[in-house]
């Protein structure tokens, strides 16, 4: 039988190299803030994997949780406003660490530095797994990169083609730009 991610994307980044590539940059951090006990946030959904993946790598102690961006309903606008879901967690004095999936042109970057400006953390690091320099348009710095990967879109660990695809353990890139559901 032929599973439909063989037919639409091709085998791009194996399940060993993301293991070794989270091991690396949980070790980073983890030199890196030396004795802090940071609070890793994960932006939902893509980041599932990496989130968990990553903090069980992580040797020191930390705080885990998760926020997602949603777009307002019914704002009429062309700019895409979004609004954050899920932050009850005091964050005074504290060094986040925002862990992305993917950091692509960078809009969703511009959105979690402009809500975290109101929240009074002692510092904002971002951690990225994935990362097209050639898609990204900001200034924002990235302190952390897992892979710098080429502009093309990417299925699998967390990061879905319409909303499939999420569970596999390693990385495709897509062959087509067909709709998957028209195939099925
Ligand atoms: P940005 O706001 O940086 O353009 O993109 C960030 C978001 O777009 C990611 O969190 C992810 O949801 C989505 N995205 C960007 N590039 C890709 C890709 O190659 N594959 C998938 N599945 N999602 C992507």
């Amino acid at each position: 039988m032929i599973k439909l991610h063989d037919l639409y994307f091709k085998p791009f980044i194996s399940e060993k190299e993301i293991e070794q590539t989270v091991q690396r940059m949980a070790i980073e951090v983890a030199k890196d803030l030396k004795d802090e006990i940071p609070v890793f946030i994960g932006i939902l959904n893509g980041s599932f994997m990496f989130v968990s993946d990553f903090v069980k790598k992580y040797p020191k102690p930390c705080e885990v949780t998760f926020i997602k961006l949603a777009s307002y309903e019914g704002v009429k606008s062309t700019e895409d406003i979004q609004r954050l879901i899920g932050l009850t967690q005091d964050l005074t004095g504290r060094t986040v660490v925002i862990l992305e999936d993917i950091i692509d042109s960078g809009n969703t970057l511009e959105e979690v530095h402009r809500i975290f400006r109101n929240e009074n953390v002692k510092e904002l690091k971002i951690a990225t797994l994935f990362y097209k320099p050639e898609a990204y348009k900001k200034d924002y710095k990235l302190h952390y990169v897992g892979m710098k990967i080429p502009n093309k879109f990417i299925v699998g660990y967390g990061l879905d083609f319409d909303g499939l695809g999420r569970d596999l353990p390693e990385i495709y890139q897509l062959k087509t730009t067909q709709h998957m559901t028209n195939l099925v």
